[in-house]
């Protein structure tokens, strides 16, 4: 499980949270058993506010041994920002059509690659973990209905970046079972399966029909957002992350170790609600 509530989360909440609350967040989902906790972004505070304390944030939290805290990383800049508050892993995103690319970075595609190019060989030489997301793997809110060949492509080219792992990731919240089935067919065997991640949001309200699908394919990792941080950008009031309870509900009911404490994630939202103030996606 990759939680991403204090980043994907976070960064779409309409408050901003406590640089200490924040800190604190991380340090209870670490503990909590879950083995990467996305933390914060690097990308101008401009652009997402909310996160604009990210260097003070990565830089205070007592990190637990094995447990990996990757940083979103749009460029050069935030890279070296990154490496300055002691980044140990680095997420980032490409889209899987031009359109969300140039409506979200103003980049096309390519331009996104050779962005990142730079930034991997880096983060490479500086031993550092890397993830890459394919953003509106599905269907994009400006082009529609996405290929499963296109979300492939941008797939296989982070892994070529140097990738460890890569999640593909339903933006818009509209896959439903039968998507995810024909993106698992799509899949060239050179792609590799226990490298790759879902990233479901609950809009559509398939998130779990969807990971038991991956599930049936061999995905064996998942995205989730603490709480059901976030929201979903195009849909307001909508639900977006698949919230880490539910996704803990799912897979514990199965009888899949995922060695995470239910009530230990409950707890760190908990702790967070005098700021977010409501809650999301708390399993049954
Ligand atoms: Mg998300």
């Amino acid at each position: 499980m990759v939680e991403v509530g204090p980043r994907d989360g976070l960064q779409n909440e309409p408050v901003t949270v406590p640089t200490s609350a924040k800190v604190a967040f991380v340090e209870a989902l670490a503990a909590s058993g879950l083995q990467v906790v996305e933390t914060t972004s690097f990308v101008h505070p401009a652009a997402v506010p909310q996160l604009a304390d990210g260097a003070e944030v990565l830089t205070a939290i007592t990190r637990r041994p094995g447990v990996r805290y990757p940083v979103l990383v749009p460029n050069t800049r935030g890279l070296d920002r990154a490496m300055d508050a002691g980044a140990d892993a680095i997420a980032l995103f490409a889209a899987a059509t031009d359109a969300f690319s140039q409506a979200n970075v103003r980049a096309s595609i390519g331009e996104t690659f050779a962005r990142f190019a730079p930034i991997a060989l880096r983060a490479q030489s500086a031993d550092l973990w890397l993830r890459g997301y394919v953003s509106v793997a599905f269907a994009c809110p400006f082009a529609g209905p996405v290929a499963p060949a296109a979300a492939v492509a941008v797939a296989r080219r982070l892994f070529d970046l140097g990738c460890a792992e890569v999640a593909i990731a339903d933006t818009v919240g509209s896959a439903a079972p039968d998507d995810v089935a024909r993106f698992l067919d799509a899949l060239p065997p050179d792609v590799p399966l226990d490298r790759l991640a879902m990233h479901f949001h609950d809009t559509g309200g398939a998130a779990l029909a969807n990971v038991a699908v991956a599930l049936d394919g061999g995905v064996r990792t998942f995205d989730a957002a603490a709480g059901g941080l976030g929201g979903c950008p195009f849909a307001p009031g909508a639900p977006g992350n698949l919230a880490t309870e539910s996704l803990l509900a799912f897979l514990d009911a199965r009888g899949l170790e995922t060695g995470v404490e239910r009530a230990a994630v409950t707890a760190a939202v908990d702790a967070l609600q005098p700021w977010v103030g409501r809650t999301r996606g708390r399993a049954a």
